[in-house]
């Protein structure tokens, strides 16, 4: 048998083989009083846990402890756990031994504190196409419009660095779009970077829970993510990158942690950033669950991860496009590289009522609206051509991760052309 013709066969044990997600096809209410497993198709937005996160929590909370400053053995466990999260995060990222991994909220809280770590007088460039968390922050910064494809990006990239002032320079960009799932070259954009003296801060919410990445081997100075969208919960993420501007950045909160020493004289701060920038008691347990997740994804090879989801894409982006109007939306013709994300319109239709629709007669989970993106829907919702927009300016998202199935697949199918018809 041809390898084509074997790897049903192969299906079933390489399902096995992925991390499970709690709650995956939990019951839901249908309007009509039925009740079916929930097709959740909003990963993007939210992953839910991984069981070997659950399992890490439970494991983690008979020593629930304060960190750092406990002389106490639950403090002393939690403390160890906290410090090998971090270290658990460093490898998950290929960041280097002198790279900091500093713990934030989230990727929107990762990319303000290093906002507010670039030295003044940085010429920060970035990309409209951008979630407002990495774009909106920044103090002054070059906005670059959606470039027409990969190359065209890392030739804007090139100009506006190159007209940059005298001074740091810091090019901003995702790994992968959350509106569009493709993947934006991050390697060439490094180049890119370095060839202008300027360092590159990457937005890699997207990317994470989908592909591996390597911040060493890729040249990347700073990676942001957020641990709920790597199937851990809320609450935790992380920014990881050089320590200098850290460093010699205000504490991010002033506080306990922060302070080294607090006399009548003044405070003198922390100078690693790790405890610089983490005052106050960190979310030990967010940090846990988070290298937990990045543990388990790794464990589970990339490959399987990408295999399910390639499958699962593939099959989503070929039935739309066989159901009249219903569009997705891309910026670069979707043939690229990419991960589990597709937005689209459906002709007249706004996608708030799609969304409703999908919810309450299919139990299916997708997300509505702009996606924190503005511009960026704006755009795509503009080159789409006349009559692509809803009232709203809205398009309509739906993601995979790993709890998706075919089933999943299916069903959203058939309830796209049934609005559609
Ligand atoms: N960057 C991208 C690409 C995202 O998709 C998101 C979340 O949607 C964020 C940043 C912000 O993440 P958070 O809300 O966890 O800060």
């Amino acid at each position: 048998a041809s390898p084509a013709e074997t790897s049903g066969h192969l299906e079933p044990v390489l399902a096995r083989a992925l991390p499970r997600v709690v709650g995956a096809d939990a019951p839901v209410p249908l309007r009509d009083g039925r009740t079916v497993g929930y097709a959740n198709f909003d990963y993007a937005a939210s992953a839910p846990c991984l069981e070997a996160v659950q399992d890490a929590v439970a494991r983690a909370l008979p020593y629930y402890s304060s960190v750092h400053r406990g002389a106490g053995y639950a403090s002393q466990v939690t403390t160890a756990a906290y410090e090998a999260a971090r270290e658990t995060v460093r490898t998950f990222l290929g960041a280097g031994e002198r790279d900091s991994v500093v713990f934030t909220r989230n990727t929107t809280d990762a990319m303000n504190l290093l906002a507010r770590s670039v030295p003044q007088g940085t010429t920060v460039v970035v990309f409209e196409t951008e979630h407002h968390a990495t774009l909106l922050p920044w103090r002054r910064a070059v906005r670059l419009t959606a470039p027409a494809t990969p190359a065209e990006a890392v030739a804007a990239a090139e100009r506006a660095l190159a007209d940059a002032p005298a001074g740091p320079r810091l090019l901003v960009v995702t790994a992968a779009s959350n509106v569009t799932g493709e993947l934006w070259p991050i390697a060439e954009l490094a180049g890119a970077a370095r060839r202008h003296g300027a360092r590159i801060a990457v937005d890699a919410a997207q990317l994470v829970p989908h592909r591996p990445l390597d911040m060493a081997r890729l040249g990347l100075d700073y990676v942001a993510f957020s641990g709920h969208k790597l199937y851990a919960p809320f609450g935790a993420g992380v920014l990881a990158g050089r320590a200098d501007w850290l460093r010699a950045a205000d504490p991010y909160l002033k506080g306990g942690g922060a302070s080294a020493a607090v006399t009548a004289d003044g405070t003198r701060w922390q100078v690693d950033p790790q405890a610089r920038h983490e005052a106050g008691t960190p979310n030990v347990l967010g940090a846990i669950a988070l290298a937990a997740a990045c543990e388990a994804l790794a464990a589970a090879g990339w490959d399987a991860l990408a295999a399910h989801e390639e499958r699962l894409l593939t099959r989503l982006r070929a039935g739309i496009a066989r159901i009249p109007g219903v569009r997705e939306l891309t910026l670069w013709g979707g043939r690229g590289p990419r991960v589990g994300i597709v937005s689209f319109v459906v002709d007249g239709w706004n996608a708030r009522d799609v969304a409703l629709t999908l919810s309450e007669e299919h139990g299916i989970g997708v997300r509505d609206g702009k996606f924190c993106a503005h511009p960026f829907v704006r755009h795509l919702l503009a080159e789409g051509g006349a009559g692509c927009a809803d009232a709203q300016g809205s398009a309509v998202r739906a993601s995979l991760g790993l709890g998706s199935t075919e089933e999943h697949v299916d069903r959203l199918l058939a309830a796209l052309a049934r609005l559609a018809a």
